[in-house]
C-alpha cells in the first residue's frame, strides 16, 4: 500500500464515515471530503491553477482550514500561513512564497488581502458550507493549468516556514510522498484507525496539526474534529462533548491542561482518550509521569520537525515509554552523526540525522543552508542527541541552543529537567543570559505551581543538589507565563533581551 499522494490518501476511508467534524456542526463525511477534492481541483484547474502551483490559505484555525488543506493539496501546493500576521508580515511571506493565488474566509477583513492585492495575486474567497469543512470558492480569473488533474508523488504539496526557534525562518518545500508518508508513519506508531478522532487544538498553519491531527486521522479513515484553537477553559468541554480518542499538543498546552485537571476530574474519568500524544518541544519527565496517571492512558511523545513532514521518531504506544526521550526512529532511518560525517556508536553524543521518504528534498532558495543541511543524502537536524542501549533516541539539546559558558557547554535542557523536578516549579526555560567575561551565563525563567511559593535562593540550592556549580542558574526570573512564539513553542532563544535580563 505505497500510497504517494493526496488524492489517494482521501480514498482510504468508508464512504458513510465521518472525516471532519467540528463542534455543532454535521459532519463531513469521507465521500463528502472525497467530493469536494474533486471539486476543487477542477475548480482550481479552470483558474489556471495546477500541480505544483501554489495557493495561499489564510482561515480561521477550524474545519474550513484543514479541507482547504486536503482538497487544495489533492491537486495543488499549499501555504498556509498564521492568520494573526499583520499587514507586513503577509507581504512579506507572500513575497517569499510567490503563490498563484490566496484563500481567505469570506467577509474577513483580514490584512493578507491588501498585502495579496499589492502583489497582484488573486484573491480566492472560500464560502462555508453546512458540513464541517464543506466549502465554495469564488474569485479569481479563468485561465488554463499547464498541469491539471491529481497530484502526483514528487509535485509540492505543502510549504512551510520553519518556526523560526534558532535562525529567521527558512523555506520549506514538502512532496505529497513527504506529507503522506509522514501521516501513515504517524499512524503506524499511534495504531490509528477508522474509529478514532482527534480533538485538533493545533494551529493549522504549521506542520504538527496539519500532519498529526488531520492527514494522519484522514489517512487512517478516522476522524479530527477541528477547534478554533487551543483554549485551556473549553478543552474539557469540547472533551466531554466530542468524545475524542486521541488529541495531539506541544508541552506547554499539556502542562496547562494538567493544571486545570483536579477541577475535571469527573470529565476525566469519562472520557473517551486511548492516548495522548506530545511533540514539538521536550515534555519534562515529571509532566508526562502526571499526565498519564491523571487521564489513566498513554502519553506519546515524539518527536518532529518541520524538515520532516513532522514525525522522526516516537515512543511506543504499548512499548515502553521513557520520560525524557523521544522514542524509537518511527518513519525514516535515524542515527547520530558527528561534525566530520561519521556514524557514532551508540551511547555517543552527536548531532541527530535522519533519512526517508518523509524528509525534504532540501531548503527553497538557500543553497548554504542545503550544503550545510546534507551529508551523504543524510539531513542534519540541528539537534544534538544519543541514541540510548535500547535504540532509544535521547536528545541533548539543540546545537544552536547549548549555553556557552566561557567554554563549558550547558544544554539548557538539562538544566530544565532539574528545575521542573522541583515540586513548586510548574514549568521552566533555561537560556543564554550574555556576559562581558564569559560571552554567556545560565539564566532560567520559571512558573510555579498554583498557590506555591519558593524563592530564587531556595531554586538554586535546589538544583546545585543535582548539577556542577557552573550549570546552577545565575539568575531566576519568576513569572505568571513563559512567553511564547506563534506554534506555541517557547523560545529561549533572545528571552534574556526579551524580558531585559542581563548581568
Ligand atoms: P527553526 O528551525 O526555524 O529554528 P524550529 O526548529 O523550532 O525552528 P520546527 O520545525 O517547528 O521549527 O521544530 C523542530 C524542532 O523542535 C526539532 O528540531 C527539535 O529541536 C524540536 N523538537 C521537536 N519535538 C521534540 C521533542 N519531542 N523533544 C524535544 N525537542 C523537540
Ligand atoms: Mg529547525
Amino acid at each position: 500500500s505505497a500510497i504517494s499522494n493526496l488524492g489517494e490518501l482521501l480514498q482510504r476511508g468508508a464512504a458513510a464515515a465521518p472525516a471532519l467534524r467540528a463542534p455543532g456542526r454535521p459532519a463531513l463525511t469521507h465521500e463528502g471530503l472525497r467530493a469536494l477534492a474533486a471539486g476543487t481541483v477542477a475548480a482550481l484547474n479552470a483558474k489556471g491553477i495546477g500541480r505544483g502551483d501554489r495557493v495561499a490559505i489564510v482561515l480561521p484555525n477550524g474545519p474550513e482550514m484543514a479541507a482547504a488543506f486536503l482538497c487544495v493539496a489533492a491537486g495543488a501546493s499549499t501555504a498556509p500561513l498564521n492568520p494573526s500576521y499583520k499587514g507586513d508580515e503577509f507581504t512579506f511571506y507572500l513575497d517569499d512564497l510567490k503563490p498563484k493565488a490566496i484563500i481567505v474566509q469570506q467577509a474577513d477583513a483580514t490584512p493578507a488581502r491588501a498585502s495579496a492585492e499589492a502583489l497582484g495575486i488573486p484573491v480566492l474567497e472560500l464560502i462555508p458550507g453546512e458540513a464541517a469543512g464543506s466549502f465554495t470558492l469564488q474569485g479569481g480569473t479563468p485561465g488554463t493549468a499547464s498541469k491539471p488533474g491529481m497530484a502526483e508523488a514528487d509535485d509540492e504539496a505543502l510549504v512551510l516556514h520553519t518556526s523560526g526557534t534558532t535562525a529567521r525562518p527558512k523555506i520549506v518545500p514538502l512532496s505529497q510522498r513527504n506529507i503522506t508518508a509522514s501521516a501513515r508513519h504517524i499512524g503506524t506508531a499511534l495504531e490509528l484507525s477508522e474509529s478514532d478522532c482527534c480533538l485538533n487544538i493545533m494551529p493549522l498553519f504549521h506542520i504538527h496539526g496539519l500532519i498529526a491531527a488531520v492527514l494522519s486521522s484522514v489517512a487512517a479513515g478516522g476522524a479530527v474534529c477541528c477547534t478554533g484553537g487551543f483554549d485551556a477553559l473549553k478543552f474539557f468541554r469540547l472533551l466531554d462533548e466530542e468524545r475524542p480518542t486521541w488529541y495531539t499538543a506541544v508541552p506547554t498546552m499539556h502542562q496547562t491542561i494538567l493544571s486545570r485537571a483536579d477541577r475535571n476530574a469527573e470529565i476525566i474519568q469519562r472520557a473517551k482518550l486511548r492516548l495522548i500524544r506530545s511533540s514539538s518541544a521536550s515534555l519534562p519527565g515529571p509532566v508526562m509521569e502526571a499526565m498519564e496517571a491523571t487521564f489513566g492512558c498513554p502519553l506519546v511523545e515524539s518527536y518532529g520537525m518541520t524538515e520532516a513532514a513532522h514525525q522522526m521518531a516516537s515512543n511506543p504506544l504499548r512499548g515502553k515509554r521513557k520520560p525524557g526521550a523521544v522514542g524509537l526512529p518511527a518513519g525514516p532511518e535515524v542515527r547520530i552523526m558527528s561534525d566530520e560525517g561519521e556514524f557514532l556508536p551508540q551511547g555517543e553524543v552527536g548531532e541527530v540525522v535522519i533519512r526517508g521518504p518523509n524528509v525534504t528534498a532540501g531548503y527553497e532558495a538557500n543553497p548554504e543552508a542545503n550544503a550545510k543541511a546534507f551529508t551523504n543524502g543524510w539531513f542534519r537536524t540541528g539537534d544534538q542527541g544519543m541514541l540510548d542501549a535500547d535504540g532509544y533516541l535521547q536528545l541533548t539539546g539543540r546545537l544552536k541552543e547549548l549555553i556557552n559558558r566561557g567554554g563549558e557547554k550547558v544544554s539548557p535542557l538539562e538544566v530544565d529537567g532539574v528545575l521542573s523536578a522541583h515540586s513548586a516549579v510548574a514549568q521552566a526555560l533555561t537560556f543564554a543570559i550574555p556576559h562581558s567575561k564569559l560571552g554567556e551565563e545560565v539564566g532560567a525563567a520559571v512558573v510555579l505551581r498554583e498557590g506555591a511559593e519558593l524563592t530564587e535562593r531556595e531554586l538554586r540550592d535546589f538544583a546545585a543538589k543535582y548539577l556542577a556549580d557552573f550549570k546552577v542558574p545565575r539568575k531566576v526570573v519568576f513569572l505568571p507565563e513563559i512567553p511564547k512564539g506563534a506554534t506555541g513553542k517557547l523560545m529561549r532563544i533572545g528571552l534574556a533581551e526579551k524580558l531585559g535580563i542581563s548581568l
